[in-house]
């Protein structure tokens, strides 16, 4: 299965993430972890994305195509894939479509999950997650079971340096401009299911799922 998830920052794309992979024998390929593994590993990728996410910004286009043009190249790809977060322009869409061409491999369905805004500021600032196996929290309605400890591996969690009011607003602000129109593109051709995601966890999933099965 070929799968984008695309939604605003907060709007449950890890999570919804993490149970598609656990369905769908498909590797789960989210740029904005791996640009956070490469800052944390202070690769020369990494300390080029910092100078972006930091602000909120995303990441300029040629550097982020290439490094998901040689992800997705690899052969654990062959079975499918789940994108998170790529593509976020209409560059990057573009780009796409000749990368998604040579594997053989065309989208199949692009899920957008959608949360009104007042939710998002609580799941972002109060987000918190799993440097190790990327597992997502909320302090408020999904806390940890022990206190600053990824409940799967056990692993220390953390607040991601752009999960801050200020960097929320500069990404929502990127969000709409620049993101809007690729589900536009998608749109246009057919490809785009609609997630209200602001319900709980199970009934996004339960609307995932169903969508997901209609592909198949
Ligand atoms: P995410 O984890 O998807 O919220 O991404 C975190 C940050 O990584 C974003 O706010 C951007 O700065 C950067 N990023 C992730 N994906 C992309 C992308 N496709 N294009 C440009 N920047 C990106």
């Amino acid at each position: 299965m070929n799968i984008l998830i695309m939604g605003a920052a907060g709007s449950g794309k890890g999570t919804m993430s993490k149970k598609i992979v656990e369905l769908y024998d498909v590797p789960h390929i989210s740029t904005g972890n791996m640009f956070r593994d490469a800052m944390r590993a202070e690769t020369p990728l990494g300390l080029q994305a910092k100078k972006y996410i930091d602000k909120g910004l995303l990441v300029p286009d040629d550097i982020t195509i290439a490094m998901i043009q040689e992800r997705l190249n690899q052969p654990d790809c062959q079975k499918g894939y789940l994108l998170d977060g790529y593509p976020r322009t209409l560059v990057q869409a573009v780009a796409f479509e000749d990368i998604a061409k040579k594997i053989g491999k065309p989208v199949q369905i692009v899920l957008n999950l959608s949360v009104e805004l007042d939710a998002l500021i609580h799941r972002v600032i109060d987000r918190r997650m799993c440097e190790n196996c990327k597992a997502i929290f909320n302090l408020e309605y999904l806390p940890p079971k022990v206190e600053n400890t990824c409940d799967y591996c056990g692993s220390t969690l953390v607040h991601r340096s752009d999960d801050t009011l200020d960097q929320l607003v500069v990404r929502l602000k990127e969000h709409v401009f620049l993101t809007k129109p690729v589900l536009d593109y998608y749109g246009y051709k057919g490809l785009v299911k609609y997630v209200d995601a602001t319900k709980n966890i199970d009934l996004v999933w339960l609307d995932v799922k169903a969508a997901l099965e209609k592909v198949q």
